[in-house]
């Protein structure tokens, strides 16, 4: 197989608890590169802790997560111990990702938040970071906000500069966690249609949505995860058409009719 048919993450098997609770119970997908992935699923089926897992937030405790061919998760925390932070920090910036609430550092402006990585973990220049912070910030419509703090940005504004730092880092792979749900319905679109820009760049990405309409219209495929499984996956139209014959997916797709 060669290099681009292989898919650019893979994840097989994956089982991960919390104390005696099982969430993640055996999740295998894979994701190829370009392709754009939604995860869809009641509250509670493991959707976060799956993302969590590939941008290494978490432990595992079996199965395995590749991206490009090289296991990068770890399953478990002396593993994570052996890595040096470094290491960590470079391996996550494989796998950028945004966050439901923004997650910016509120003492520096935008154009800090996405120098940060860039300096510290690529190793840019300050300069080479300030001009690649710029023109991000620019593609993601905000000019004329570089300099501003956070506390002066709105939700959408503040969410777009999320999308900016992460993109910045030239990640193989954008993990979108639910980031159009802390904000405002008047702002979610402002947000979408950045995302929507990135997917037809052929910007490979991995997100979770409450989004039904938003994940059919830019997705090359949906995943239904249930109770900690892949209960469902196809193409939107495959996938809603699985409606009929899984009452699961019908129930949560009856939400957004
Ligand atoms: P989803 O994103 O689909 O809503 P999550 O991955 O957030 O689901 O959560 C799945 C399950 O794992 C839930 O039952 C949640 O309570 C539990 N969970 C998530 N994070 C933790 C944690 N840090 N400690 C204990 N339980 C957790």
């Amino acid at each position: 197989m060669d290099a681009n048919e292989r898919p650019l993450l893979k994840i097989e098997g994956l089982q991960k608890s919390f104390g005696q609770i099982d969430v993640l119970k055996g999740i295998s997908m894979t994701v190829r590169k370009g392709e754009v992935v939604s995860i869809i699923g009641p509250s509670g089926s493991g959707k976060t802790t799956l993302l969590r897992c590939v941008n290494f937030l978490e432990t595992y405790e079996h199965g395995s997560i590749q991206i490009a061919g090289q296991e990068v998760g770890f399953r478990d925390s002396s593993n994570r111990q052996r890595r040096g932070e470094t290491d960590l920090a470079r391996m996550r910036a494989e796998t950028g990702m945004v966050f439901q609430s923004f997650n910016l550092f509120p003492h520096l402006t935008a154009a800090q938040n996405v120098m940060l990585g860039l300096v510290k973990v690529r190793k840019k220049s300050k300069q080479e970071a300030r001009e690649i912070a710029e023109h991000w910030l620019t593609r993601v419509g905000l000019d004329h906000r570089i300099d501003n703090l956070p506390s002066e940005l709105s939700g959408g504004q503040q969410q777009r500069v999320g999308i900016a730092r992460a993109v910045a880092m030239e990640p193989k792979i954008l993990l979108l966690d639910e980031i159009t749900s802390a904000l405002d319905p008047e702002l979610v679109n402002e947000v979408l249609d950045v995302v929507r820009q990135l997917t037809e760049e052929g910007m490979t990405m991995l997100m979770v949505t409450h989004e039904i309409a938003f994940a059919r219209d830019a997705s090359n495929r949906i995943v239904f995860m249930d109770d900690g499984k892949v209960s469902a996956e196809g193409p939107p139209k495959e996938l809603m058409a699985q409606a009929g014959s899984n009452e699961r997916l019908d129930a949560f797709l009856s939400r957004f009719r």
